[in-house]
């Protein structure tokens, strides 16, 4: 089954916005096992998106559009793929109902100004008729014989045509539309064209760099078959896809596992997950909460980064108490009590310093675990003796204080963020030892 991609905007061929859209389907589709040969962007002209259509149908089974079916003039995809196949466009009355039904909810809500009084909620229907612009009911037009899918994030339906053995699928631009309709409509649709189950899982390493961990598994992915296993760089992590294709869950499981086992054995305590969802502050979060224990973090050149990450995660109240950001000496002496004799003779990006750091977090807040990280992100600031890139981080766990030294490349917010990545790893790492 080949498929085509099409991405319809003249934005996209301007390079103004990314193709993330390609990008989603393109992995969809591999996931489908269906083979993606080609992937076309077109402006928004009619005369070549018709023959980018027409190309399509000559050489493709599954045409996948996205883009251009909003109301304006210059959405065009749904009239010319209708053009390029002979058909017409007629009137369809749910998406009608739909496009009333949108403009009703967000009138009412507010978002285009409601009016306080009942009358005015009452008068919501009449009210959502006025404001809908007349080119609006252009989205509520379907290609003759197509199954209309519907949007519920926004306005513009997507719609799936079958024509003379070839399946066309249009769908609108906004991935916040795009994905929520592939995943609901079009995925069960594909789901059933291709007898085979595909099942995943994400290993997720932190501590290995990329070549490294690929050498460690280069004779697996030199004899990978079925699994698939996919490395993919991250900052400061590499995830590795694993991929199983099968007749059922079930014995795309029973093949995954001998590679999980082998993975595991080789990784150790380097794999933080094996869940695609979780993140390494998801699992930090998780570690403590099943503890008991509750965390503060001292930050110097990363500046609240690390508690931003934590925060981020829901739940993160449980377990997060204070986050320090003492950029200046003065704030480290002050907040957490770093000594200025350790200052004076070592520097505020040193061992001694970081370690103050950490165990001043805990003296102030009486958190039972804290982190600290000091360092030279750059570009400026660096000498011989202490490079840009070199950061301290520490981590200190019921009275014990862990500490390491990290020589990171990049720019000043690449440094950051690697450094973020490495506390948050170094607190894992400190918490599991903890239990033994
Ligand atoms: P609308 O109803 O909003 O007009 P549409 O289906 O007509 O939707 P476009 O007008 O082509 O879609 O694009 C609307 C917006 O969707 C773009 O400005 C862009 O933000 C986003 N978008 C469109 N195509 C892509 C793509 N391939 N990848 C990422 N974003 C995209």
């Amino acid at each position: 089954m080949i498929v085509e991609l099409i991405s319809v905007g003249t934005e996209i061929l301007l390079g103004n916005i990314v193709n993330t859209n390609a990008n989603y389907l393109s992995q969809a589709c591999a996931m489908l096992g269906m083979s993606l040969y080609y992937q076309v962007v077109v402006g928004d002209n009619p005369g070549r998106l018709l023959d980018t259509i027409k190309t399509a149908l000559s050489r493709s089974d599954i045409i996948i559009l996205t883009g251009g079916l909003g109301p304006t003039q210059d959405d065009l995809t749904k009239e010319t793929t209708a053009r390029a196949i002979g058909r017409s466009l007629c009137m369809d009355e749910r998406s009608k109902h739909r496009i009333l039904e949108y403009f009703n909810t967000i009138y009412k809500s507010g978002t285009y100004g409601s009016s306080d009084n009942e009358a005015g909620i009452n008068d919501a229907v009449t009210a959502a008729y006025a404001r809908i612009t007349d080119n609006n009911w252009k989205q509520a037009m379907t290609i003759e014989g197509s199954l209309v899918l519907d949007n519920d994030n926004g306005t513009a339906p997507g719609y799936i045509v079958e024509d003379k053995g070839k399946l066309i699928i249009l769908l609108p631009g906004p991935p916040n539309e795009m994905k929520p309709m592939f995943e609901a409509h079009v995925l069960p649709h594909l789901k059933k064209l291709t007898d085979r189950t595909f099942v995943s899982r994400m290993v997720k390493i932190c501590g290995i760099g990329e070549s490294r961990a690929e050498t460690m598994i280069l004779d697996l992915i030199e004899q990978q078959d079925n699994p698939t296993i996919a490395p993919y760089a991250k900052t400061g992590e590499v995830h590795i896809r694993i991929t199983a294709s099968a007749h059922d869950e079930e014995e795309a499981n029973r093949l995954l596992q001998p590679v999980l086992d082998k993975l595991t054995e080789r990784f150790g305590d380097n794999i933080y997950t094996l869940d695609e969802k979780e993140t390494l502050e998801s699992v930090v979060i998780k570690l403590l909460a099943n503890r008991g224990l509750n965390l503060s973090v001292a930050e110097s050149c990363t500046g609240g980064l690390l508690a931003s990450r934590i925060v981020s995660i829901p739940g993160a109240s449980m377990v997060f108490n204070t986050g320090f950001v003492t950029y200046s000496n003065e704030a480290k002496r002050k907040n957490l009590g770093v000594k200025e004799k350790t200052l004076g003779k070592y520097g505020a990006v040193s061992s001694q310093t970081v370690r103050e750091m950490a165990e001043g977090a805990c003296l102030a807040t009486g958190s039972s675990v804290s982190a600290a990280i000091t360092g030279i992100a750059g570009p400026g600031g660096g000498t011989a003796e202490k490079p840009v890139g070199l950061v301290y981080i520490a981590c200190r766990v019921n009275g014990e204080t862990t500490v390491r030294e990290l020589h990171l490349k990049g720019s000043r917010d690449k440094i950051r963020e690697q450094s973020v990545i490495y506390t948050l790893d170094l607190i894992r790492r400190c918490l599991l030892a903890s239990d033994s």
